[in-house]
């Protein structure tokens, strides 16, 4: 076992210090140049919310790999378990010969996910194949073929997902053709809404249905599928009562609802699932990165009946439901769950929030501060108007980076900055992040 590393940030050398850039010249020809990189460092092990890379410097991790160690790294019931799991057995397929793992991890979600009837489950290895079963059971569940999707959306890079996925670079150029039958609807994005903003939800609301019943026909659409927080695009809310009103739009015309809550689901936004914040009950959701504490798994739960409609073989993969990966969720919904993790994220909402106000307040560059939990963003805008301020993000972001800490960006205007802190966290920790992130304002604003 690792000794739990110091959850302090460390700065021994330069970031990158030379070990990691010795390393960088082995990963640029051995590895493909498709693959961006956040940070020039390589990582040699983690614990809770600190990564230490190999030249020893020990960096505040304020993306968890992409919203995925919610419960902190290597958590230790998720180690654990992972252990036991991985000296039992390593793969049967579960379709070949089926565990107990998988079994409890399906029960969970569908104990876990909002909506009291009925509900079924798979598991996956990654979010957007699960989102590519999600369309494909709702398609043959509703016998139609169309889809409906947002600006702004993201929900993958296989083919149908990156034709789901409203930005061209860098998840689309080139990658065509795409999967037909996909369309796009305007999102209502308060803070680049042109309408009346009192109206958002009402106007919002109007526009899509009226362009799904006039564009598409309502009887043709199988799925409406969005993110209930949208990550990729700039965590962006969708206004009260929008998501409601999509769901009994969707309930009206049996069109299945689905909510991806790849990027906001497991705690991360202050409940379990961030749609249980206007109690909307999805038909069908979709879950992965923090379901299994950094460990590839993903799922699809829905009502049994639309799970059950495929013929048998119809569903399945090689590796979905891996044992470890199984072992590795149960042991981080036990954490969450025993950890209060849910109160915790909320408890962040508040420190994150009040930090970024207060920078707001000193840099109108910050035109936008939004988000819930513990998935919070900031829009930079040119000071005095809203045009989008890339320029700045890099600068902002790289400050922190040579200071030790790690903070993702998003947006499809390439000018958010997102915080995606492990929810185990402590305040020392992320208020220590903050301060430099209120540092690097004001060398870069
Ligand atoms: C990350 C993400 C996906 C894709 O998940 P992968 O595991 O990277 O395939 C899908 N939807 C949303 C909302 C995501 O954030």
């Amino acid at each position: 076992m690792t000794e739990e590393l110091a959850q302090t940030r460390h700065l021994a050398t330069e970031i990158p210090g030379p070990l990691s850039t010795a390393a960088m010249q082995r990963r640029k020809d051995a590895v493909s140049g498709g693959l961006g990189m956040a940070i020039p460092v390589i990582i040699k092990c983690a614990s809770g919310a600190i990564l230490e890379d190999i030249d020893g410097n020990r960096i505040i991790d304020l993306g968890s790999g992409i919203g995925v160690t919610t419960v902190g790294n290597s958590a230790p019931r998720v180690v654990a378990r992972v252990q036991e799991a991985v000296a039992a057995f390593t793969h049967t397929n579960f379709t070949t010969a089926p565990y107990m793992g998988y079994i409890e991890v399906c029960e969970a979600l569908n104990r876990m996910t909002p909506g009291s009837f009925a509900k079924k489950s798979i598991l996956q290895n990654s979010g957007a194949e699960a989102v590519e079963n999600a369309i494909k059971i709702a398609r043959h569940y509703t016998k139609r073929q169309a889809i409906v999707v947002f600006e702004h959306a993201y929900h993958g890079r296989t083919n149908l997902t990156m034709a789901l996925t409203a930005k061209n670079i860098p998840y689309k150029d080139g990658f065509g053709p795409f999967a037909s039958e996909i369309y796009r609807m305007p999102l209502p994005y308060a803070y680049r809404w042109t309408g009346n903003p009192e109206t958002i939800t009402e106007d919002a609301l109007k526009i899509v249905t009226t362009k799904i019943e006039k564009e598409i026909g309502a009887h043709n659409v199988a799925a409406i599928i969005i993110e209930p927080i949208l990550g990729e695009g700039g965590f962006i809310v969708p206004p009260k009562g929008f998501l409601p009103g999509l769901q009994s739009f969707a309930t009206d015309h049996k069109i299945v609802f689905i909510a991806d809550e790849v990027q906001s689901g497991f705690a991360r936004t202050g409940d379990w699932f961030a749609v249980n914040n206007e109690n909307v009950e999805p038909d069908m959701i979709v879950t992965a990165k923090g379901i299994a504490g950094g460990l590839p798994l993903a799922a699809v739960t829905a009502r049994a009946e639309i799970m059950d409609s495929s013929h048998v073989g119809g569903l399945g993969g090689t590796y979905g439901g891996n044992p470890i990966a199984c072992a590795a969720a149960l042991g981080s919904i036990e954490t969450i769950e025993q950890e209060n993790l849910v109160e915790r994220a909320r408890h962040i909402e508040k420190i994150l929030f009040t930090a970024l106000r207060a920078i707001a307040a000193k840099h109108p560059e910050i035109g936008d501060i939004r988000g819930r939990g513990a998935m919070v963003a900031i829009e930079l805008v040119k000071a005095g108007s809203k045009d989008p301020n890339p320029e700045l993000m890099a600068k902002v972001i790289k400050y922190c980076q040579s200071k030790g800490v790690l903070i993702l960006t998003a947006g499809s205007y390439g000018n958010v900055i997102r915080f995606l802190p492990p929810l185990v966290i402590s305040d020392a920790l992320l208020n220590d992040a903050l301060g430099v992130l209120a540092e690097a304002f004001d060398v870069s604003a």
